[in-house]
């Protein structure tokens, strides 16, 4: 991935999350406080507006202008989540300027990392982390299969279905939260679809 294909990464995302806002404020409602298609819609939306100004940056800086972008628009608590995994994107990528296999797995590492620390968490507690995790894990020093990192993501979005939330607001709900998927995990399935239809071009 160069330059101008995270920008279109980016633009992608920022589409399918605008056309899936309602659908993912809907499922929010049931496990949350029903806000998160506009909260994602919003962050990346400001990332959009963003990215015409920063096409001239190094794309590790790119990766920070984005985090630090999410962090501040998005609002809620998956502001600061994915906020954090594209910094630390950034801060993996700091001599790369074409991502390879390699460095897919060092920074996708570094994300979930984030990830967890950021939100006191693991993979199987019923959030995005259950997307980004079982994605990093797919990469390896070839090039990356997109079809399957895609088919992954969706994987790891339908298993949220039966997990009982553990944290997040879904996690005052408990048991309740079996048989929802979760919102955060949806929204990066969306990602990582975008990301593959990128890279298929
Ligand atoms: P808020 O809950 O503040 O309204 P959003 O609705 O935008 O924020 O985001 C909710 C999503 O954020 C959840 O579906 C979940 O995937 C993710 N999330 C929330 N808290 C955590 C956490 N501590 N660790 C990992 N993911 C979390
Ligand atoms: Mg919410
Ligand atoms: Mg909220």
């Amino acid at each position: 991935m160069n330059n101008e294909q995270a920008a279109q990464w980016m633009r992608q995302t920022a589409k399918m999350l605008a056309e899936h806002k309602d659908e993912l404020s809907k499922l929010d409602q049931a496990v949350g406080d029903g806000d998160h298609g506009v909260n994602m819609e919003r962050g990346f939306r400001a990332v959009m507006e963003g990215l015409d100004e920063w096409q001239d940056l190094a794309l590790s800086q790119l990766m920070q202008k984005i985090g630090s972008t999410l962090v501040s628009n998005v609002g809620g608590a998956s502001g600061p989540l994915y906020g954090t995994a594209f910094m630390r994107l950034g801060s993996a990528w700091k001599e790369v300027d074409h991502v390879d296999g390699p460095a897919w797995v060092s920074g996708m590492a570094k994300a979930v990392e984030g990830i967890a620390q950021r939100g006191k968490t693991q993979a199987g507690e019923g959030t995005l982390l259950d997307v980004w995790s079982p994605v990093a894990a797919m990469f390896d020093e070839n090039e990356p299969d997109w079809k399957k990192i895609e088919d992954t993501a969706k994987k790891g979005m339908k298993e949220t279905e039966n997990m009982v939330v553990k944290k997040g607001r879904g996690a005052l709900l408990g048991e309740e939260t079996v048989g929802h998927v979760d919102p955060g995990a949806v929204s990066s399935f969306y990602l990582f679809q975008a990301l593959a239809n990128t890279m298929n071009e």
